[in-house]
């Protein structure tokens, strides 16, 4: 099995190709097509699996049939991760039709982000205190988003993140899809995805 052969649109097969992605990796055959069908998902996948990939392409796929913005969003707990993300995003966004990205951190300037936000961006990428800024602030309305990710939650939890992630969950609809990927899942996790997710489809590499 490789990429050229899941019915991706042409660009983004192309954009794959580019960035030297050629045969999913064990979390992306997984994650993939669970994370197609819409489903909620519960993963552990260390750093070096693929799994930004992995959640990337559902993210992608479902933003680009949505019109509504933002339509994504992705959680992660450091300013570098969340950089991370963006580029590997915009590597695979590259040449799709509306398909904006935001980065909503910490430690960075406030007014360019929310001027970039105007900008009818299509998926979000926030660490929890300056989005929940941001939404407090009534600077974003999260009520078209249909997918959230929530990566390294365990990282999330210890950095002391997870009353944020809920109330940044507090603003999104209830139907919204979710994927929770985590390096481990102690039964801090487990909760946390009780409360999050909708019979989850488990996925551990
Ligand atoms: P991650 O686990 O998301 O931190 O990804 C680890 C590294 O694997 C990153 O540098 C990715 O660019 C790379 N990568 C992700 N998916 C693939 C793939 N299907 N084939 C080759 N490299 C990949």
């Amino acid at each position: 099995i490789d990429f050229e052969h899941c019915g991706f649109p042409e660009i983004l097969n192309d954009n794959l190709k580019k960035s030297g992605y050629e045969v999913p990796t064990p979390i992306q055959m997984q994650m993939i097509p669970v994370g197609l069908l819409g489903r909620d998902i519960l993963a552990s996948a260390d750093t070096g699996s693929g799994k930004t990939v992995a959640f990337l392409l559902p993210v992608i796929i479902r933003a680009l049939f949505e019109s509504k913005t933002p339509s994504a969003l992705i959680l992660t707990p450091t300013r570098e991760l969340a950089i991370q993300i963006e580029r590997q995003a915009k590597e695979l966004m590259s040449g799709l039709p509306r398909m904006k990205t935001v980065l909503l951190v910490g430690g960075l300037p406030l007014p360019p982000q929310l001027y970039r936000l105007k900008q009818h961006v299509k998926v979000i990428i926030a660490t929890p205190g300056r989005l929940l800024d941001i939404i407090k602030q009534s600077s974003v309305t999260l009520g078209g988003i249909k997918i959230v990710v929530v990566d390294e939650a365990d990282t999330m939890l210890k950095m002391g993140f997870q009353q944020q992630v809920l109330n940044i969950l507090e603003n999104i609809p209830t139907d919204c899809q979710t994927i929770l990927v985590s390096a481990t899942i102690p039964s801090s996790i487990e909760q946390l995805a009780n409360r999050l997710l909708h019979s989850p489809v488990r996925i551990i590499t």
